[in-house]
């Protein structure tokens, strides 16, 4: 059996953690830029517990608050080279997954002078300014993972992954998801069921990163079965501790058709992530289930739930993607499915036909 596993991030959870860890932030440097969206942050209370360390820690900071979800590179880009004018010694990046992706971006930028495709090319002079997360979301799993999924030039959506974007630390506070709503909570929580339920399934699935997986559905499933509106501090608590156990198992195996196929519809049609991944997690799930028989069955047995009750449960938990797509635009995805490795990575072979076809079946346009 081969396992290949690093989590190198320094994970604090925990009810107050940012205030009470903050101190942790001084060995660091002095000056960091922050790096957030336009509200999450700010109603969540994170981004005022994050000042009041920053002050007292005497760590000055500027903040660039234009991270929209689907985040670009060219936003990226921008903040990185304030980061530079103002010799920032670490990002800070504060909100759910676009705001920690983009962090991550922010963080080559602000060490390298690089254009969008120096980014993609890996080919990095100094290593990436230190990026520190706080999580707003229950869902991405950023907190922990090597991967930034940005939007490029071209609209597409296309991933940095390696090492050197670790973050160094990030702190999880469940009370900060309390102020989203339940339409994005929900897309978030289906966001990390699908990375556990893809990662579980997933070609590259070992003895650890199927551990993580199953902690998270064990989680996650009671929990979205009762309905995830009207949670409670507890609930809440969980949710948060599934998305972080869902970023462990991806980190390990990366994400399998659903992911792939969800960053179309984001791209396309402007849906919000989770939702956008988790309208393929049925058809994955009953994929799953006729080309990894023997997973399915374990993973029945470790979670409590059959494949059927989990597809109720994904059913009744994703916020309705309603849209209908041209069979002529289903076409023409066709070449953007060769060689994609979300779908390489799916158990059976998962081919840019059976892409197509599962489109045709979705969304088609009558
Ligand atoms: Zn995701």
């Amino acid at each position: 059996m081969n396992i290949n596993f690093f989590a190198p991030t320094k994970m604090i959870i925990g009810s107050g953690c940012v205030l009470t860890g903050g101190k942790l932030l001084s060995s660091l440097g002095k000056r960091c830029l922050i790096v957030t969206g336009k509200s999450s942050a700010k109603a969540s209370g994170a981004l005022d517990d994050a000042l009041s360390v920053l002050e007292e820690q005497n760590i000055a900071y500027d903040i660039f608050d234009s991270i929209r979800q689907n985040p670009t590179v060219s936003s990226c880009k921008e903040a990185g080279e304030i980061a530079k004018s103002i010799n920032a010694d670490f990002i800070l990046g504060i909100g759910g997954g676009s705001a920690l992706d983009a962090a991550k971006a922010v963080a080559v930028f602000a060490a390298n002078d690089l254009d969008e495709s120096g980014l993609y090319s890996y080919n990095w002079e100094k290593a990436p300014l230190p990026v520190v997360c706080i999580g707003t979301t229950a869902g991405t799993g950023s907190e922990v993972t090597p991967v930034s999924v940005l939007t490029a030039s071209d609209n597409r959506k296309k991933s940095i992954r390696d090492d050197r974007i670790y973050p160094v630390l990030s702190f999880g506070d469940a009370k900060y998801t309390a102020s989203l709503s339940d339409f994005f909570t929900r897309s978030c929580a289906v966001d990390a069921l699908s990375h556990s339920i893809e990662s579980y399934f997933s070609k590259s699935a070992n003895d650890v990163s199927r551990m993580f997986a199953i902690r998270s559905c064990e989680l996650l499933l009671p929990l979205l079965e009762k309905g995830a509106e009207n949670l409670t501090s507890q609930d809440r608590d969980s949710l948060y501790l599934a998305s972080v156990y869902a970023g462990y198992a991806i980190s390990v195996t990366g994400t399998a058709f659903p992911h792939a196929m969800g960053y179309f519809l984001s791209e396309s049609y402007d849906i919000p992530h989770g939702s956008a991944c988790a309208v393929f997690l049925s058809d994955f799930l009953l994929w799953s289930q006729r080309f990894a028989a023997d997973d399915a069955k374990n993973f029945s047995i470790k979670t409590g739930y059959d494949i059927e009750e989990v597809i109720n449960i994904v059913k009744k938990t994703t916020p309705t993607v309603d849209i209908r797509i041209a069979d002529s635009d289903i076409d023409a995805l066709y070449p953007r499915w060769i060689d994609n490795k979300g779908l390489l990575r799916s158990p059976g072979s998962f081919l840019p036909d059976d892409a197509n076809a599962l489109l045709i079946k979705l969304f088609k346009h009558y």
